[in-house]
């Protein structure tokens, strides 16, 4: 049986075919999540029916369709309750009528750094062990937990996955959540630029080169002194939030993901060595690790997200 998947990033739109526990096909379509969800559907369609095709499968003989989402998805409904600025129409799109009426297929909703962190757990770095927190560091922060073997949820969908909005500077940047001083507002690739420019020096830095600075050249620039404080202040933050993730899951394993993690052979280490110093463990070590599945671990989590959802009756 195969399971079709589909994850809506900021910049991507994932799509996919998963068969077994395995992605046997998968495309990639540019986001434009400045258009309204209704616009970018036939897209989906189109891509998704081409990818069965590529595989001489049958859309309608699939089990369904497991979406990863940018935002908290409502378990009694199953659909966003915000859009976070991308793809404003989105809490007015019924996308399981979309799915029926498109494919005659149940479709599933899941938050996008739960869904990767689904994957994570069920196939990839966080595979055989009960107790496993996510962290992915993109253009925000996403969190996720499973605790004793259960994935947290929450009565309003928001349990676990606000960890880019836990407080790491009192004093801090306004964040788009109407906190401030959250992790998200402090590191991550939305504020990069602006925190670039801020520090004394940018004109005269490497990065002031770019039209968009991204992590990737921040992490490329050791030699370069904006470069080298940009890198610190945001692994202060990234060390800061592990710390208080981990005081507040109790996990085993830490799985770092997210696209900053294409520069995975600095972050990693250095969170890990915070980690070991900093959290109060006393039962042990938390291994900190990087993402196995990367790009693919939301759309693995397809199968399992909708044969969940199936299994407690809950629409969507
Ligand atoms: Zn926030």
């Amino acid at each position: 049986m195969i399971t079709l998947a589909c994850d809506f990033g900021g910049r991507r739109i994932k799509l996919g075919v998963v068969r077994d526990r395995t992605l046997v096909a998968q495309t990639v379509l540019p986001a434009r999540a400045d258009l309204p969800l209704v616009e970018r559907l036939p897209d989906v369609s189109r891509g998704l029916r081409e990818l069965c095709a590529s595989q001489e499968l049958d859309p309608a003989s699939a089990a369904g369709i497991g979406v990863s989402y940018p935002s908290v998805i409502d378990p009694r409904s199953g659909s966003p309750v915000d859009h976070f600025g991308k793809y404003g129409d989105v809490r007015w799109v019924d996308l399981q009528a979309w799915a029926q009426a498109e494919f005659g297929l149940p479709l599933a909703l899941e938050n996008d750094a739960r869904a990767a962190l689904i994957g994570e757990w069920q196939y990839g770095a966080g595979r055989g062990c009960d107790n496993v927190v996510i962290m992915t560091l993109g253009t925000g922060i996403g969190t996720a937990a499973v605790i004793e073997g259960r994935l947290l949820v929450g009565v309003h969908g928001q349990a676990g996955i606000l960890g880019g909005h836990l407080t790491v500077m009192q004093q801090g940047r306004q964040c788009i959540c109407g906190n401030c001083g959250c992790a998200e507002a402090e590191a991550s690739t939305s504020v990069l630029d602006q925190l670039a420019r801020q520090l004394p020096g940018f004109a005269d830095s490497l990065l002031a080169r770019y039209a968009t600075i991204s992590y990737e050249q921040v992490f490329r620039g050791e030699n370069d002194r904006v470069s080298r404080q940009l890198a610190e202040l945001s692994l202060r933050v990234w060390c800061t939030l592990a710390v208080n993730l981990i005081h507040a899951y109790d996990p085993e394993v830490l799985i770092l993901g997210g696209g900053v993690m294409g520069s995975g052979e600095v972050i990693q280490p250095v969170i890990a060595r915070y980690v070991e110093a900093h959290a109060h463990t006393p039962w042990g070590a938390v291994a900190v690790v990087a993402s196995q599945l990367g790009d693919s671990a939301a759309l693995l989590a397809a199968e399992w997200i909708l044969s969940q959802r199936i299994q407690r009756g809950v629409r969507g």
